[in-house]
């Protein structure tokens, strides 16, 4: 019996996601989520950005008797969304600070009157009276958390507006079913959670962060605005987003590729409230699809379209690479992340995190514990940079994932074309002048004193006393750089975790020194960027829709010029019409009339009520 129940939900929920969403099946977590929300548990999802939160609570909303309302933190999240449902037939409607208070009490107006299943509301607005009284009366079957993370202390933006949430729930005369999701996955962040919104029994999913569709790329560039402008020359069309640390940055690499006559818009805190407003918009509609910006950017952006995200320098922790990266192929069509780096880059980092530490409510103490952890997870940044090991596999560790295979086949360093090199001898003489130096130095000490330079920063050091002194001076310096960083990364050898990263030898080096191990390196003698081209070049076709072919691909841009014209005539991001995703799927499956429409991933029965014939029309041509 109970068994008929469950199928017969399930069943319902399947048609719901594909009449309203138009899509055939879940992604992985999704359904669980659902199901545990219809049976009345409480859930916490935690799903890396792009994995498909917002279906998970949004399709029960529009099982469940009564109204959903979603606690958001981001206005321009809350828009996208309630623009999205309202294009896939679905009457949804959002309080927040940018509504007149007329227009608070229409919607509030209209709520009451039964016209919306879900609600989006801003964290500050739920104890204002108006709405109080509302929730008082209306028939509230959930209150989902978005960005739940928020609420905690622990997490990267704490907002105290979220604590009211509990309150709200409490005073509520029936409790609903209360899910929250997040994309923070860290231990102490989910427990907070958890327990300061009272979650009863949650079920609590957390699906995998990896990203399959991504590709990962590490360049070492000396060349980095020649690098942006090749790359940009390759992806005619496409969107991307190119993130710099510093407003500087952003404005020349904004003016030069502006000059060479890419459709750019810039994006960063120096600029004015209104320009940052157009500017973003204009990316969000694809009148300018590339976008330049400081890590200010991108917080509640969900435009799924983004096929690129490149990173003119280093950012500061894997957290934050990965969720900026992570804005690239929302669509799960591929894309690519691409991370610039140079030895610079840590330096400016540096500056960036010592700078953090002014006029700030931190007492000295505090402060320190703050610095020693940014210092600390900035390392763990430049380690990515240096590793020659899967990116994937390495950022998934980092975040607690163990996938068991090194070899992700979409990583720059898993297609790179590495020789294996035995460097036992030049890591014995990096231990031995280790030894020496005792802890006194870092890599590039070390580095130029076995090389014997003898520029003005090693003469001061008097490194030329040294019996280490000139002891790998045939030797190539970036293979002796190279080498450090392999024996720190297999830990022979430590770096302190603060801004010196003196080196320090670890037990196991007496292993290397008395001659019972050796070391075996992955190396390429070529400079990074010829040897990526070459394995870039072997693939289909760099970036975009690899799936279609040469025809295939005309089709998909003069979709994409369609798309980009209702987009205009109905003042709505091209993305929200339909992703590229569904642009894909339909140049497969060329539909001619509604019943193959709709077959179509992401081609829902009111999406196919308002812009499906016109696809057929351009199809047909
Ligand atoms: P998140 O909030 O987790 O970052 P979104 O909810 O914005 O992610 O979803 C990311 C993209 O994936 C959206 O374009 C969405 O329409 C799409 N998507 C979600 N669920 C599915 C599904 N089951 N099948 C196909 N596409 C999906
Ligand atoms: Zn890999």
């Amino acid at each position: 019996m109970t068994e008929n129940i469950f199928n017969e939900t399930q069943s319902q929920s399947r048609q719901i996601l594909k009449k309203v969403f138009g899509y055939d099946s879940f992604r992985e977590g999704q359904e669980e989520i659902v199901e545990s929300i219809l049976n009345r548990r409480d859930v916490l999802g935690i799903m890396p950005t792009g994995a498909g939160k917002s279906i998970c609570y949004q399709v029960p909303a529009l099982m469940l008797k009564g109204i959903t309302i979603v606690v958001s933190p981001l206005i321009s999240l809350m828009l996208d969304q309630v623009k999205a449902l309202n294009e896939a037939g679905v009457h949804a409607a959002y309080i927040n600070s940018a509504l007149t208070e007329a227009q608070v009490s229409k919607a509030l107006y209209n709520a009451m009157c039964g016209q919306y299943k879900i609600i989006y509301v801003a964290p500050e607005r739920l104890e204002t009276n108006r709405f109080l009284e509302f929730v008082m009366n209306a028939d509230i079957s959930m209150i989902t958390v978005d960005e739940a993370h928020c609420i905690s202390q622990w997490g990267q933006d704490f907002r105290p507006s979220y604590l009211k949430i509990v309150n709200l729930i409490k005073r509520l005369p029936k409790r609903p079913i209360v899910s929250a999701f997040t994309a923070t996955a860290t231990i102490t962040v989910k427990e907070d959670i958890a327990c300061i919104l009272g979650l009863e029994n949650p079920k609590i999913l957390v699906t995998g962060f990896d990203r399959k569709n991504l590709y990962f790329e590490v360049r070492h560039s000396s060349t980095k605005d020649a690098d942006v402008e090749e790359y940009l020359r390759e992806h005619p069309g496409d969107s991307g987003i190119i993130y710099c640390s510093t407003r500087k940055n952003v404005d020349n690499t904004y003016l030069s590729l502006k000059k060479c006559g890419y459709p750019v818009t810039r994006y960063h805190a120096g600029l004015s409230n209104e320009e940052r407003k157009v500017n973003q918009e204009d990316f969000i509609y694809d009148r300018k699809p590339i976008i330049i910006a400081t890590n200010a950017f991108g917080m509640g952006i969900d435009k799924s379209n983004v096929r690129y995200v490149i990173h003119y320098n280093m950012p500061q922790c894997i957290e934050n690479y990965y969720q900026e990266a992570g804005r690239a192929g929302r669509d799960g069509e591929p894309a690519e992340c691409i991370l610039l780096y140079s030895a610079q880059d840590v330096v400016i980092n540096e500056f960036l995190l010592d700078k953090k530490g002014e006029n700030t409510e931190f007492t000295d103490d505090e402060m320190e514990l703050i610095r020693e952890n940014d210092m600390r997870r900035l390392n763990k940044m430049r380690y990515y940079c240096t590793t020659k090991s899967c990116l994937r596999e390495y950022m998934l560790n980092y975040f607690g994932e163990y996938s068991h295979h090194d070899d992700c086949g979409n990583c720059s360093n898993c297609t790179a074309v590495y020789e294996d090199r035995d460097v036992t001898d030049i890591s014995r003489k990096i231990i031995a002048c280790v030894g020496e130096c005792r802890g006194r130095y870092g890599a590039n000490v070390i580095a130029g004193t076995l090389h014997g330079d003898r520029n003005a920063k090693l003469r001061s050091y008097h490194v030329d006393t040294l019996n280490s002194f000139e002891t790998c001076k045939d030797v190539n310096l970036a293979l002796i750089k190279s080498t450090i960083e392999e024996l720190i990364l297999s830990g022979y050898v430590t770096e302190s975790q603060d801004m010196y990263r003196l080196i320090h030898l670890d037990s196991s080096a007496e292993d290397i020194a008395e001659g019972n191990t050796r070391v075996i390196m992955k190396w390429s003698p070529h400079k990074e960027k010829a040897k990526t081209v070459k394995v870039r070049a072997a693939k289909k076709k760099p970036g975009t829709v690899t799936s279609l072919d040469a025809e295939g691909m005309v089709l998909f841009e003069k979709l994409r010029q369609l798309r980009l014209e209702i987009a205009r005539e109905e003042n709505m991001p091209p993305y929200i019409i339909f992703s590229d995703k569904t642009l894909v799927d339909m140049c497969a499956k060329k539909p001619a009339n509604k019943e193959d429409m709709l077959n179509v991933s992401g081609v829902g029965e009111n999406k196919y009520e308002r812009y499906g014939q016109r696809f057929i029309e351009a199809l047909k041509k």
